[in-house]
């Protein structure tokens, strides 16, 4: 058989044991588990971003309680001092209770930031459990995965070897043309001739198109003017 023949032979075998072996139960508990971590993983990271968003909120609220504080506790000596003036006491108390209020209404929001940051540490943990115990269920599903797999998974890996040595052997320019007809061609980009007839399409070649057949040399091969494909001798 031609190297090109040869080819086909081992996609053909390669598209069906992946074919098979994609459709296994255990690929897909594989599959999914891959998908929880990646989930988890995501979630990880916006769990950190809106950490370090609600730390630099919580910075700047207590930037702002401790100015308020200050300039409270300033007035506050003032007005204590000795030989304070006493016109001035009035609007000094009105603008120290000013600022206490100001200042109760920064604490309350200082303390709506940690509840919701004892929230997302929460869920850190959580998540972070999760992705624990997706690490521990990994290695069962894995092996579960080779043992359903077993001969078959081997064999894929031995076909593909192959397959790379054989492509390896043919010609550039037909090997271009072979994986260009193959997609569109339903895996089948070569065809031999059997009864007159394409193996591809199974539809008659006329005389001329036989003749030619007959007379290729080694190497050379003929296109099925029906469906396309690479027409090698049998
Ligand atoms: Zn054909």
């Amino acid at each position: 058989m031609s190297l090109l023949g040869s080819l086909q032979e081992h996609d053909t075998a390669i598209d069906h044991l992946r074919r098979r072996l994609g459709s296994l139960p255990e690929r897909g508990a594989a599959h999914d588990l891959n998908e929880r971590r990646h989930a988890v993983q995501a979630a990880l990271v916006a769990l950190g971003t809106r950490l370090d968003e609600l730390a630099a909120a919580e910075e700047g609220v207590e930037r702002e309680l401790a100015v308020v504080e200050g300039r409270a506790a300033s007035l506050d000596n003032t007005l204590r001092a000795p030989g304070s003036a006493t016109r001035d006491a009035q609007a000094i108390i009105h603008e120290i209770d000013q600022l206490r209020a100001q200042a109760g209404g920064l604490e309350e929001q200082a303390l709506e930031l940690l509840e919701q940051r004892d929230a997302l540490l929460n869920e850190q943990i959580r998540a972070q459990g999760e992705l624990d115990q997706i690490a521990a269920e990994a290695p069962a599903i894995l092996a579960a995965v080779a043992a359903a797999e077993g001969e078959a998974g081997a064999e894929l890996k031995r076909l593909e070897a192959e397959r790379v040595a054989t492509a390896a052997g043919v010609d550039q320019g037909l090997l271009a043309t072979y994986e260009r007809l193959r997609p569109r061609l339903d895996g089948v980009a070569v065809a031999h001739v059997a009864n007159g007839a394409c193996t591809g399409c199974h539809l008659s070649l006329s005389a001329a198109d036989l003749d030619h057949l007959t007379r290729l040399k080694p190497g050379e091969h003929a296109t099925c003017e029906q469906c396309g494909r690479i027409l090698i001798p049998s």
